[in-house]
């Protein structure tokens, strides 16, 4: 019997509680089983992305801290540089392996959230700013990761592009940008690859929790993309549980007290939800541990897994600048490692995709290993952020004469957390002095950079040479030595665009919002889509990214100069390796619109391959674009629509190294008129500014409704999506700040950016977290309570506090 006759047979035999059951957890990390029925398995689901964190049996309730020891493969914003699919089915076929190995059914990943703003904290868990590139890899990934009979959870869908207030802010977008933007990743992740399950976002979309959100859930995700598989929410982001059922969110993560099920059960009783609902979701939770049973044990090989990560983080590496040619280092050459970060890498960033690596590789263990001498200064003090002169003084010693320095530099950890946003992209002025410090002693300073996102670097003009390894996993440091010492050659290039400055970021006026929404007013223009468009210097573009060879570019052949858009454009062309060295170049095509009516950015990436060629060697690359590739989504008729006109194709080295141009005109079959936006959004015209400021009313009307009420209104009632910081403003609620707080300083955090996510998580949290926090202490009754007292309503709020249960 296959998978979907059998889970609709059992679940028929299950009584309306088993079923409820069926759809939340038993506890932070597991599934309910129905023994009655033959269901005795509690299948794991556990993070995820970048390696397995596996935590240890009755380690702290959040789920934070001690993890079983696992291969940390590089994070999604270094292998996102590597454009290489193959390489992404490899690392998630590797990461199935151990999930294998550790009898975990769902591993919690990818993220394919796209980068609006380099400030959002989580970003290193993120692929691009791009839809195209983040779809493409996520889908990659889990193929891999599902090849081994290992569910995926595709996440946080949907528009969750912030840390701060990410359990209640309301994301406000506009439909053309969700579709644009926001939803590709996702939709192409599902299309290509079928996720087992994708778990929806915490935030707000259209005056609704993602959780909660039909049109979301069942309308876009299954009904247009056709995912066949289960929803889950992120950890606690269930608004309302009956209201879940309804919308397809099937599995309520984690266990919250049984109250979810008990909502279910009572809702069916009383006739507000027909059972038949409920039997869908028992049923796709069914589904999903029979698949799981297809999962046999398997041992991996520790070694084998590094010497993967470390590929993967060599292959993922950007370098930036090589001025002179002074990389690779030649052989022989006197050096001076310099920093930290050389002796104690930043590989990975803080929360829940925290891995415990079974081994890291520092920069100086992999130089001494390569037969290198060096002298060695730390520069910096990780902790610390000013400069110590002392340290500056020494390193500069150690760099005098040498023939290069290496120098390892970043953003330490608490820089950088799932939990919070940065607020600015510098780096700790005790790195940025110290690097300006030994380039002026030494001229032949390689700065190696590790952090998670995109940082100023105010130096990059007085050092020839810049490698970009980001928080590449725990090979991180021997993968770069591979790259400076030329046994690699660098290949990637960059997934976002490095702006010079933060307000040059088409978001900065809007992020992260105001304390109950943010408004996406950039709309379409992310990433290079609003630079190019406003031909703004960035100080490195998107895509690009240098190699030890070169490649030349030609004969761009396109399958045709005018078409109907029904049809597909073939793209053809030539790469040669035209240097002395074996490499591999990522090609981009890139779709730019020569007449459009509506506003649209300059060019978009529809395309992009990764070519190895030996020295010499050339290769034809052929790419194909479909009716998508032109369109853009018409909020008139809620579809795509594609203008008739000329459309340039621009085949490149990055988004601003466009190496060949065609044109192809284009015939729309079924033309439809274009939205008004002029009269509506003048100001999407007026890029040149810098910063697309759309006021208010025009935003509005864009977003097609009024705008959602901004804060909470002293006088309005509190929720139990209130949050911490919000309930200050009554007396009992700062006691219950103050008590919650107490509680949460009192957990073993085991690291100083662990502790960081959840001081700042805590504030921003909603009441109803509580529940999910509490161990199983706290009751919604309790919730209830509270809530009431909150509200002055002293009998009832007494009453639900003593009662307690329910
Ligand atoms: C994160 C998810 C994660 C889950 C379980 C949530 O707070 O947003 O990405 O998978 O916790 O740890």
């Amino acid at each position: 019997m296959d998978i979907q006759t059998e889970a609709k047979r059992l679940v028929s035999e299950m009584t309306l509680e088993e079923k409820a059951s069926l759809c939340s957890g038993e506890d932070f990390w597991r599934l309910k089983s129905v023994p009655r029925v033959g269901i005795t398995e509690n299948i794991m689901m556990t993070d995820g992305p970048h390696g397995l964190r596996k935590q240890v049996d009755g380690a702290d309730p959040l789920g934070i801290c001690d993890s079983y020891p696992a291969t940390c493969f590089p994070a999604e914003c270094a292998t996102a540089c590597s454009f290489d699919r193959e390489l992404l089915n490899r690392i998630g076929a590797a990461i199935g392996e151990e999930c294998r190995a550790d009898d975990v059914s769902v591993i919690l990943g990818p993220g394919a959230n796209i980068k609006r703003s380099p400030l959002c904290g989580r970003n290193f868990e993120y692929f691009s700013e791009d839809p195209l590139l983040a779809g493409e890899l996520a889908a990659a990934y889990i193929n891999g990761v599902q090849s081994e009979s290992v569910g995926t959870s595709l996440k946080h869908y949907a528009a969750n592009n912030q840390e701060k207030l990410r359990m209640t802010v309301e994301s406000v977008v506009d439909e053309r940008t969700l579709r644009e933007l926001y939803f590709p990743a996702f939709e192409t992740a599902v299309k290509k690859a079928q996720p087992w399950t994708v778990m929806c976002s915490y935030n707000r979309l259209r005056g609704m929790y993602a959780s909660d959100s039909h049109w979301l859930l069942t309308d876009v995700l299954r009904n247009e993309w056709g995912f066949t598989g289960l929803v889950v929410s992120d950890w606690g982001a269930t608004n309302d549980r009956v209201a879940g059922v309804r919308a397809g969110m099937d599995l309520e993560m984690p266990a919250v007290n049984r109250a979810g099920d008990q909502a279910i059960v009572d809702a069916v009783r009383s006739g507000a939800l027909p059972e038949s609902e409920v039997d869908v979701c028992a049923r796709r939770v069914t589904e999903l541990i029979l698949k799981s049973r297809l999962r046999t044990k398997a041992e991996y090989n520790i070694d084998t897994h590094h010497a993967l990560a470390r590929k993967a983080a060599a292959a993922s590496a950007v370098l930036l600048k090589n001025d002179g040619a002074l990389l690779p280092l030649k052989a022989g050459a006197t050096i001076a490692l310099i920093g930290a970060f050389a002796e104690t890498p930043r590989y990975q960033g803080a929360g829940s995709s925290k891995i415990n690596p079974h081994r890291i590789d520092s920069a100086r263990s992999a130089f001494t290993e390569a037969g290198v001498k060096f002298d060695y200064a730390p520069g910096y003090d990780t902790a610390a952020d000013a400069p110590d002169e002392r340290l500056i003084a020494e390193a500069c010693e150690a760099a005098r004469g040498k023939d290069a320095v290496v120098l390892f530099a970043g953003l330490p950890d608490r820089y950088e957390s799932e939990g919070f946003d940065r607020t600015r992209i510098d780096m700790p002025e005790s790195h940025n002095r110290l690097i300006e410090r030994v380039a002026q002693v030494n001229p032949n300073t390689v700065v190696v950079l590790q952090c998670g996102s995109v940082v100023a670097c105010p130096w990059a003009d007085g050092v020839p040479a810049i490698l970009l390894s980001y928080l590449a996993g725990e090979a991180s440091c021997s993968a770069a030595v591979d790259l400076l010492l030329g046994r690699e050659n660098p290949s990637g290039k960059l997934a976002e665009s490095w702006c010079y400055a933060l307000s040059d970021n088409p978001s900065y006026n809007y992020f992260p919002g105001y304390p109950r929404s943010v408004e996406y007013r950039e709309s379409v223009f992310v990433g290079y889509r609003y630079y190019d468009t406003a031909q703004k210097p960035v100080r490195y573009p998107f895509g690009y990214g240098l190699s030890y060879t070169t490649f030349a570019y030609g004969d761009l052949t396109l399958g045709h100069t005018r078409m109907r858009d029904s049809e597909t454009l073939d793209v053809s062309f030539d790469v040669t390796n035209t240097g002395e060295r074996a490499g591999s170049e990522i090609v981009q095509l890139y779709v730019a619109p020569e007449a459009a009516v509506i506003f649209r950015p300059a060019q978009e990436l529809r395309a992009f391959e990764k070519i190895a060629l030996a020295p010499g060697e050339t290769k034809r690359v052929s790419l194909s674009l479909d009716r998508r590739a032109f369109a853009y989504y018409n909020v008139n008729v809620h579809d795509w629509a594609v203008e008739s006109g000329a459309y340039e194709i621009r085949v490149g080295a990055s988004s601003r190294d466009i190496r060949l141009c065609g044109t192809v005109q284009i015939e729309a079959e079924n033309p439809v008129a274009a939205p008004d936006y002029r009269s509506s959004a003048p100001c999407y015209y007026d890029l040149s500014q810098g910063i697309s400021a759309v006021p208010d009313e025009a935003f509005a009307a864009l977003y097609g409704a009024s705008l959602p009420a901004r804060e909470m209104g002293k006088n309005d009632l509190h929720t139990h999506n209130s949050t911490m910081r919000e309930i200050q403003n009554r007396w009992l609620g700062r006691v219950l700040v103050k008590a919650v707080k107490g509680k949460a300083s009192g957990m073993a955090v085991d690291s100083e950016d662990m502790r960081l996510m959840v001081e700042n998580m805590l504030d921003d949290a909603p009441l109803r977290m509580l529940l999910m926090t509490g161990g199983g202490a706290i009751t919604p009754g309790m919730v209830n309570g509270l809530i009431d007292l909150l509200n002055h309503r002293v009998g009832s709020g007494l009453a639900k506090l003593l009662r307690k249960s329910k």
